[in-house]
């Protein structure tokens, strides 16, 4: 598949790294068809984060996602999900590789600074969640 969908979560925005991310996702050669600034409800946070919530860290997950606002958008590039979860590191900051956007800007494995799909059948799940049609280019 050819995209991807992420999220800039709301510790990050708090941090002031929008600017930064965005950088280094379009530097690494994604284009951003579909973004927002909004900010989840708690229903939303359940909906989206559904899979998780047996996993103990679940009220945690959703209390976070839903403090302040995020940037959600829809990327594209050949390889998406695979390069995008490349780009991001892995899910704990402490493990993820060097010049990741997860090592640069995460503070712990809860407050990690993005999301990115971890297929591209969630992508779409993930991406028609956030955006209508129209706002997809
Ligand atoms: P994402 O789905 O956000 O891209 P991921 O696929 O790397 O992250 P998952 O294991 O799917 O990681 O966990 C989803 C999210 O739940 C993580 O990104 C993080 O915000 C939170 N999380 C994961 N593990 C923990 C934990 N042990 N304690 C608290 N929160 C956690």
């Amino acid at each position: 598949g050819n995209r991807t969908f992420t999220m800039i979560k709301p510790d990050a925005v708090e941090n002031g790294h929008i600017g930064a991310i965005l950088e280094k996702i379009t530097a690494a050669g994604f284009k951003i068809v579909a973004m927002k600034y909004t900010q989840l409800s708690k229903r939303d946070a359940e909906t989206f984060y559904a899979v998780h919530n047996e996993r103990p860290f679940f009220g945690e997950l959703v209390e976070f996602m839903t403090r302040g606002p995020i940037v959600a958008a829809i990327l594209e590039k050949d390889n998406a999900v695979e390069d995008f979860r490349a780009l991001i590191g892995a899910t704990n900051p402490a493990d993820a590789a060097e010049g990741t956007i997860r090592k640069l800007f995460a503070s712990n494995v809860a407050e990690n600074a993005v999301h990115g799909s971890d297929s591209d059948e969630n992508a779409k799940i993930e991406g028609d969640f956030h955006f209508s049609g129209r706002e997809v280019f």
